[in-house]
């Protein structure tokens, strides 16, 4: 059985190829990519023999036969513009498609989720990642929320929008300390870790993930609404009390009156 071959690609630095990914781009007939124009930079700079495939987000439901045929004649690779393919990319529909009939093989390597993680100096065992958030304030808010009981909640931002983004957290959440990883493995490479009335002095250029740890929001007057979420998912009231002291600051005498409250 042939295989497909997901590869992740540099977010900024082309060192950051490994070694076996260049090993595999060497080997393989055709290379599915979301644009030629960029994936022919690693074409070149790899003197690769093979041939680019445009897969894109418009296409990627339209190739998938034409993709099968190929497969039945040899691997073939998938790479994204940059970073991890089927991450805020295209892939996933096909991966998808192809996984009873073809053997469907990961590597390692480029990502901008856990690169701004690792070096985001915060402390955490578990993360939500959000994607793009959305324009609209309730929107952004509301996506905050649901995801509040992870440890940090990773997102991607435009330059255009950061600020804007930052300023509706200020006003629902309050000023509270986030990290900006901005530009990754390039030349303007920064990671700012501040309260939001600080940041949004500043004017942000380039690719941004945002990490904000949920340990700072203080949602006062929605702590019912968590007790109500973790009573649903099955948590005992000890086990509500302990977990909510120790990842919010409500305080632990609201959260036991209302549970005994509503028992
Ligand atoms: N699949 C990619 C990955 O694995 O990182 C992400 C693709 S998504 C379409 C592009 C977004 O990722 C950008 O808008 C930005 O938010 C983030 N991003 C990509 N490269 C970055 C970098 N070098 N530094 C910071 N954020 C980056």
């Amino acid at each position: 059985m042939n295989k497909l071959y997901v590869i992740p690609t540099p977010i900024g630095n082309l060192n950051d190829l490994t070694l076996r990914s260049i090993k595999i781009l060497k080997n393989v007939k055709y290379l599915l990519c979301e644009n030629t124009k960029i994936t022919g930079k690693i074409k070149k700079h790899l003197n690769l023999d093979l041939k680019l495939i445009s897969l894109h987000k418009f296409n990627e439901i339209s190739r998938i036969n034409e993709i099968k045929l190929l497969l039945k004649e040899s691997d073939v690779a998938l790479v994204s513009d940059a970073g991890t393919p089927t991450i805020s990319d295209p892939g996933q529909i096909l991966i998808k498609e192809l996984k009873n009939d073809v053997e469907i093989i990961p590597l390692p390597g480029p990502n901008s989720i856990t690169t701004a993680l690792s070096g985001s100096g915060l402390e955490f065992s578990s993360f939500s990642f959000i994607g793009f958030l959305e324009k609209e304030e309730n929107k952004i808010i509301s996506k905050i929320k649901q995801h509040i009981y992870s440890e940090v909640i990773v997102a991607y931002e435009s330059p255009n929008r950061i600020n804007k983004t930052l300023s509706f957290i200020l006003k629902n959440f309050g000023d509270i300390q986030v990290v900006i990883a901005r530009e990754l493995t390039k030349i303007y490479e920064e990671i700012v870790r501040d309260k939001i009335s600080n940041l949004i002095k500043n004017t942000f250029k380039g690719e941004i993930v945002l990490l904000i740890p949920t340990k700072e929001i203080n949602l006062i007057d929605d702590y019912k609404i968590h007790i109500n979420k973790l009573i649903e998912v099955g948590l005992d009231d000890k086990s509500i009390i302990h977990y909510l002291t120790s990842t919010t600051k409500f305080k632990k005498n609201d959260i036991y009156n209302y549970l005994k409250t509503i028992k």
